[in-house]
């Protein structure tokens, strides 16, 4: 299920992709020729001051002033630039869903299939870029998503209980353990 959205998302992305820069369009404009654009690499087009030029795609005149602003197409590059972003997390390796989940008590990133599972019902289980954002704000040096994500539940609420038999934590250690390494 989430690899053929993956599959749209390389889709929608081919289709919001400048033929100028073969980048996601930013701020599309479109030609009277009924070509599309980023603003920024048509004006490299038409020079300083714009001049009547052709279009890149199919040769017809580009009047500089006839150009007008794609911007449902620029919603589409927006859509494509976040389903890539989705696409760059990691998959669970079992269930080839993606990890969006945390597990708290195991301190490991889960998919949906996973917390379902028995290994991990009776867990306290969140959205993983929540834990990782609360990670961010208390100015943990997170790395790695995985990586930040264990330090996140090592000195996380759920360790609570385990706390209460330890010692309390030294304040030089853990104003160390927050200042990122250079
Ligand atoms: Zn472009
Ligand atoms: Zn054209
Ligand atoms: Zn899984
Ligand atoms: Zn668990």
């Amino acid at each position: 299920m989430a690899r053929e959205v993956l599959g749209l998302g390389k889709q929608l992305a081919a289709e919001a992709t400048c033929p100028l820069c073969l980048d996601l369009f930013a701020q599309p404009v479109l030609t009277a020729c009924g070509h599309s654009f980023c603003g920024q690499c048509l004006e490299g087009v038409l020079g300083d001051p714009p001049r009547r030029a052709a279009c890149p795609q199919c040769r017809a005149a580009v009047e500089p002033g006839s150009l007008r602003p794609n911007r449902s197409l620029g919603a589409m590059a927006g859509l494509a630039r976040a389903l890539e972003e989705v696409a760059a997390r990691p998959l669970c390796p079992e269930h080839g869903e993606l990890l969006a989940l945390f597990c708290e008590p195991c301190a490991a990133p889960l998919c949906a299939l996973c917390r379902d599972g028995p290994g991990h019902r009776q867990h306290r289980v969140r959205p993983a870029d929540e834990a990782a954002r609360e990670l961010r704000v208390r100015g943990g040096a997170a790395t790695g998503a995985g990586e930040g994500l264990g330090a996140f539940a090592g000195r996380g609420g759920v360790a609570e209980g385990h706390r209460l038999a330890s010692p309390p934590a030294n304040p030089k250690v853990e104003e160390k353990l927050l200042k990122a390494p250079k």
